[in-house]
């Protein structure tokens, strides 16, 4: 095995890799950036890539895998990765991969997932399996559907057929699509990391999501929306706002971040170790429902490249989720239990 100071840290040129490439030089590693032809010059202008390897399109980063073994790599997956790259490519990579492959599964299906998040005792919107129970508002969403495109909210089965029209195929088909209830309250995406060499979860920031047209309608009087050509509300992330959340609440959220941890050493061997993030909603009533996980860095992160206000109480240096996993690594290569880290 190469001594610990060959290894380099990979990531894709994108979402979050300003702050991977970062933290893996602040704890000493060389680093690759892979760039779509035309991305490269962020990466360089920031100087946070010790080498850029250009591709043509995401998929042909399985065409530079024995280059990548050759550096002596370890890839950090984020969003783009799994998204443009493919699960199934993924889970074919040969290239050493930080987390664990394994966990992928879950997130990517809704139902698994759910069955995750319950068994780990998070409350979750209710799941409508037949329209004519909506008895409350619901959000309808499609699967899919890229930046909550087409997502609408219902009140109850008569406005959802209405709104449905406008979803079939093209064969005539009804898009794949799930109905849950529609959750008052804000937007708050906790960030974890749990190490498996520590065994501690770590919180590591919040933020919230600048979604557009969504966080725009706001500025558009309900008399101009009813006035104007009809607008329909998408998700589209556009950026991220850096959140500290009310004190009271972190126990709570402790909690839910150990539980998911404990229920996925359940699921899989290994369980799911890393950054992660629950997707949740705060209701007035001070509940916190949860409805997606992320098991991987979230772009929300990004805000805290210098560290979040938790991680500077944690570290006393500054600490943000892209340095916390090259200090996992480099903390698994210095055990030699480097395996340990990867999936
Ligand atoms: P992905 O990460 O898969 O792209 P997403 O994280 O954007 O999806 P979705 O489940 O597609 O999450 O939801 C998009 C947006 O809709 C969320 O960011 C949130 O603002 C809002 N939302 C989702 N589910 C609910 C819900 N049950 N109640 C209220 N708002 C919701």
């Amino acid at each position: 095995m190469a001594g610990s100071k060959s290894y380099k840290i990979a990531t894709i040129g994108s979402h979050s890799a300003l702050q991977i490439l970062k933290g893996a030089q602040q704890e000493g590693f060389s680093t690759i950036a892979i760039c779509l032809k035309g991305r490269e010059n962020v990466y360089r202008q920031f100087k946070v890539a010790d080498k850029i390897m250009t591709i043509g399109s995401y998929k042909e980063i399985m065409d530079i895998q024995d280059s990548l073994i050759k550096e002596h790599a370890i890839l950090v997956p984020h969003a783009s990765l799994i998204e443009y790259v493919g699960l199934n490519n993924v889970e074919k990579f040969k290239v050493p991969y930080y987390g664990n492959k394994n966990i992928l599964r879950f997130e990517s299906d809704r139902d698994i997932e759910r069955e995750w998040l319950a068994n780990a005792g998070l409350k979750l919107p209710k799941i409508f399996n037949n329209p004519k129970d909506i008895d409350r508002a619901v959000i309808v969403k499609f699967h899919g559907a890229k930046g909550g495109k087409g997502y609408f909210l219902a009140k109850n089965e008569k406005d959802f057929k209405e709104k449905m029209k406008s979803h079939m195929t093209a064969n005539n088909e009804q898009e794949k699509y799930v109905i849950q209830e529609y959750i008052v309250g804000v937007p708050m995406f906790i960030h974890y990391f749990y190490s498996p060499l520590t065994e501690e979860l770590e919180l590591m920031g919040f933020d919230k999501r600048y979604e557009s047209n969504v966080d725009s309608l706001g500025r558009v009087s309900a008399r101009d929306q009813i006035a104007l050509p009809k607008i329909d509300p998408s998700y589209v992330i556009v950026g991220n706002i850096p959140i500290v959340v009310r004190e009271s609440f972190l126990p709570l959220i402790m909690e839910m971040g150990e539980n998911v941890i404990k229920e996925s050493k359940k699921i899989t061997k290994g369980g799911l170790w890393g950054p992660f993030c629950l997707e949740t909603i705060m209701t007035p009533e001070q509940e916190i429902f949860t409805f997606e996980i992320s098991a991987r860095i979230v772009a929300g992160t990004n805000p805290y490249i210098n560290g979040s206000p938790y991680t500077w109480l944690k570290y006393d240096e500054p600490m943000s989720t892209g340095r916390r996993i090259a200090r996992d690594i480099k903390q698994a290569i210095t055990a030699g239990q480097l395996s340990r880290v990867l999936g």
